[in-house]
């Protein structure tokens, strides 16, 4: 999961009407950012909260952080080790890389990411960065200035929130449509577009819902961006995540409708989050983005993009050296989501409107005539945990009330057990 800040609340507490800060000694605090200053609910903030009170007879199970890479069956024929030997063992990578990133780790994206595209990406469309999370603020901080808006998914993912506010965007949300598949309400999108709109962030395949969207959808959210005049943001971190017949259409390949900014990283198909690194890669057939290019090589150039022996590894990394690894992956995932698909069938108080066709994620409705004496999707992530101790996402983190998100990325062990809890506690409130 991406990290997002939790602010301690004296910092707010000690904010004084006169603009001065504060502290119990009343001696001066220095003052912070006002936008940091807020406490606002975080993942990390809400998880750290719920952990802290498991049943102390029960081992705590998580369906709650999206991070597979603690089991070793999702690690299996996984060939990331050598990648970092030989990059570290070369010894040629202990200085400064180049600001937009080595310029052979750019060509290896490029290659990787033309993958189905027929206009191919060249090594100067892509940027190297720190992970998904410096995708999100480097496209967010070039295509806005304060009191610009920016369309998000909801539910959707809280780093592209939390990027808004400390750059002053608003963020406007367009509803993800649960009975059609978590396809985007694209009337919504035109009603929410004004002139202040600078872009629509699409994730697909999807987090929370694991979506994964037909070209024909992703036709129509083109020609929608197209006809508003906006560039897509094409968050692609799920990238070939994808079950049965499901297909991953990056949206790149449709560069020839709207300009695209594709973002992607290592963190989920490589199952190395900690690893910190990800890449922003640039289609624009007319020139368009012209401006925004130009923007994003100075904004490279005066921060620091990820670590120089993290890139060397990178292009054996994207080689198909690790093919039979992800296959592994998505079987798992494939068989995960599968099962969790049939036990959610079994608990009439969880709801399952689209099934998961990617990604390590469902969203789960609750619906609250069976589930007597809870009132909300917080109250059942902190009853079940201090029942059961399983840990699932409360949905109104990530902005729909009365849902949960369940992780699936875990082995089918784990998954039964901490599915069979959340049936036994939502029998005994039925
Ligand atoms: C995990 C994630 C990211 C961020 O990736 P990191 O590499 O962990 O910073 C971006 N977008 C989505 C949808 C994600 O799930």
């Amino acid at each position: 999961m991406a990290p997002t800040t939790q602010i301690d609340s004296s910092l707010k507490n000690g904010y004084q009407s006169n603009g001065k800060v504060k502290n119990n000694n009343s001696c001066s605090v220095i003052k912070c950012n006002a936008t940091l200053a807020e406490q606002k609910i975080s993942i990390r903030g809400l998880v750290g909260k719920l952990l802290s009170s498991p049943n102390p007879d029960k081992e705590i199970l998580s369906l709650g952080v999206g991070d597979a890479s603690a089991f070793a069956a999702f690690r299996e024929g996984r060939d990331v080790s050598r990648c970092i030997m030989e990059s570290v063992n070369s010894g040629t990578f202990h200085g400064y890389p180049p600001a937009h990133g080595f310029p052979f780790v750019r060509r290896a994206v490029a290659d990787y990411l033309s993958w189905g595209v027929s206009q191919k990406f060249n090594e100067k469309d892509v940027f190297m960065t720190v992970g998904g999370t410096q995708a999100i603020q480097v496209i967010l901080t070039v295509l806005a200035n304060q009191g610009c808006n920016v369309l998000l998914p909801r539910p959707g993912f809280p780093p592209y929130e939390a990027t808004c506010e400390i750059n002053h965007i608003e963020p406007r949300y367009y509803d993800l449509l649960p009975n059609s598949n978590w396809e985007v309400d694209l009337d919504q999108v035109r009603n929410l577009t004004d002139s202040k709109t600078v872009g629509i962030v699409v994730i697909n395949p999807n987090n929370p819902c694991g979506a994964v969207y037909s070209r024909s959808h992703l036709t129509k959210i083109a020609e929608t961006a197209a006809e508003l005049n906006l560039p897509l943001i094409a968050d692609e971190i799920y990238g070939h995540m994808v079950f049965r017949e499901a297909k991953f259409v990056p949206m790149a390949s449709l560069c020839s409708i709207v300009p695209v900014l594709t973002l992607g990283a290592l963190s989920k198909r490589w199952l190395v989050p900690g690893w910190r690194c990800g890449w922003v890669a640039i289609s624009d057939r007319n020139g368009a983005l012209s401006q925004v290019r130009m923007a994003m090589e100075r904004l490279m150039n005066v921060t620091s993009g990820p670590a120089s022996i993290i890139q060397a590894a990178l292009p054996g990394l994207l080689s198909d050296s690790n093919d039979e690894f992800h296959s592994n992956v998505v079987k798992l995932l494939e068989s995960s989501e599968e099962a969790l698909f049939h036990m959610i069938q079994k608990i009439p108080a969880l709801i399952c409107h689209s099934r998961p066709q990617g990604s390590m994620f469902m969203m789960v409705q609750l619906d609250y005539s069976l589930l007597k004496g809870i009132g909300d999707d917080m109250e059942f992530a902190s009853k079940l945990m201090k029942e059961e101790s399983v840990l699932i996402l409360p949905g109104t983190v990530i902005g729909l009330e009365n849902w949960i998100r369940i992780f699936f990325g875990t082995p089918p062990d784990l998954l039964k057990e901490a599915m069979g809890r959340i049936m036994s506690f939502c029998s005994r409130y039925a």
